[in-house]
């Protein structure tokens, strides 16, 4: 399958697609938009970045623009349910721009934010309801959503529901969704949790695998840096020295972490911010658009904020510090080499990762190459400056007077009567 022609989508998508300068379907589309045109259930085994949200809104586009039906009040078409609010709010984007010649409604649904406009825009009933799964659920039970006219359930990023501790949740919405439907699982990996709740939601479905699990992008260019842990800031400046990067994702484990990276690069004049769980919506809305609006070269942020993240031209991604999880590390460099691009993704590895970095050479079957050229190499720790962190030594009442003697001795006033 070349070219999107051969796919039969409605003319008003194509028209869409086209001026979003799609050119050819990208494998996981290929692979799956001709089942799902037919109404098969699907289980697509596909990392961000391989342009699964086209692979399943197209279809759907497609289906409820062929069949045009009035949503009643507190009803959708379509339930789409993803793990963050920043993806909610990408792939609502997606549909409204894909969608546009075909007016179909869609709308969001995440916490964080007033649920106000979100029940009106339910009150209206709609196409698409994008949500994540606990401002869902909320609404769910106050009695503003009722699922009776869906026709499609798409669950997106199921590894990273579990992961993120919505299983529950998710399980929850899925128990009050009617029995006759097309479903659609998309997941990165497959533990077996997730397995078991596809086997149990899915009816023959098609299986669609883009990478194999915890398998990484061919085309990414990884290396390791090893460095002493003080020197990562240093690192990371003289990376950014090159001007030819315009885009860099650094990853760090924690949110201080993040904040901290931050401080650094910003002591070193080098524009950047953070995104991570404890930023408001408004902070990180507005850290992505300065990052995809090249205002700031760097984004940094911790794995859990970064999966919603879609910025197609990313070049760079530095795992400040490696990730515990393993498979964290295939979802971070995942954020390059997007849609068929090329991506640099550089790891720094202190002493006290080497394990981490094992774990992670384990899970992708592969020896991740060692760049000893980089300015930190072997360079050993920093000294600090100055005693930090370090309680200023009790002070002696004693000694404390003799002090304020000794200063007193040098006021002009008892110079002069010494005199
Ligand atoms: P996704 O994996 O859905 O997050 O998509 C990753 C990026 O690829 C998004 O920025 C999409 O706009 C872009 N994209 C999706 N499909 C195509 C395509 N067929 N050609 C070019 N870009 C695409």
């Amino acid at each position: 399958m070349s070219d999107f022609k051969s796919l039969k989508l409605l003319p008003p998508i194509m028209e869409a697609i086209e001026k979003l300068g799609y050119k050819t379907p990208t494998p996981i589309q290929a692979k799956a938009i001709p089942h799902l045109m037919e109404g098969k259930d699907l289980l697509g085994i596909a990392q961000t970045g391989t342009g699964k949200t086209a692979a399943f809104s197209l279809p759907i586009l497609h289906r409820l623009g062929s069949f045009k039906k009035k949503a009643k009040p507190a009803r959708m078409r379509c339930l789409i349910l993803t793990p963050t609010r920043e993806l909610a709010s990408q792939i609502d984007q997606n549909i409204q721009d894909y969608g546009k010649r075909i007016n179909v409604k869609s709308t969001v649904i995440f916490g964080g934010v007033s649920q106000r406009p979100q029940v009106k825009a339910m009150s209206k009933g709609v196409d698409f309801l994008v949500a994540t799964p606990g401002r869902l659920l909320d609404l769910m039970n106050q009695g503003h959503i009722y699922y009776d006219q869906l026709e499609v359930f798409v669950l997106d990023e199921a590894d990273r529901m579990l992961d993120m501790g919505f299983f529950n949740d998710v399980k929850k919405v899925i128990a009050k969704l009617p029995k006759e439907k097309q479903t659609l699982l998309f997941s990165a990996t497959m533990p077996k949790d997730i397995s078991n709740l596809a086997n149990s939601l899915l009816k023959n479905p098609v299986r669609v695998e883009v990478t194999p699990e915890a398998s990484t992008v061919d085309k990414i260019n990884q290396t390791i840096n090893y460095v002493d842990r003080t020197n990562k800031p240093l690192l990371l400046k003289s990376i950014l020295e090159d001007k030819s990067i315009k885009t860099m994702l650094v990853f760090t484990r924690t949110k201080h972490g993040a904040n901290r990276v931050v401080k650094h690069l910003d002591r070193m004049s080098i524009a950047s911010a953070a995104i991570h769980g404890n930023k408001s919506q408004g902070a990180r809305e507005r850290a992505l658009s300065d990052f995809k609006s090249g205002k700031i070269r760097v984004l940094v942020a911790t794995d859990i904020a970064a999966r919603g993240i879609d910025v197609s031209n990313i070049t760079h991604i530095v795992n400040y510090d490696l990730p515990d999880d393993p498979k964290s590390y295939v979802h971070r460099i995942g954020r390059t080499a997007r849609a068929g691009r090329e991506g640099i993704a550089i790891s720094f590895c202190d002493s006290s990762e080497r394990p981490l970095l094992k774990d992670i050479e384990k899970t992708i079957k592969q020896k991740i190459p060692v760049d000893e050229s980089h300015a930190l190499h072997g360079v050993p720790a920093q000294k600090p400056k100055g005693p930090v962190n370090k309680r200023p030594p009790k002070r002696d009442p004693k000694a404390k007077k003799e002090a304020i003697g000794d200063e007193k001795k040098k006021r002009p006033s008892q110079r002069r009567r010494k005199r």
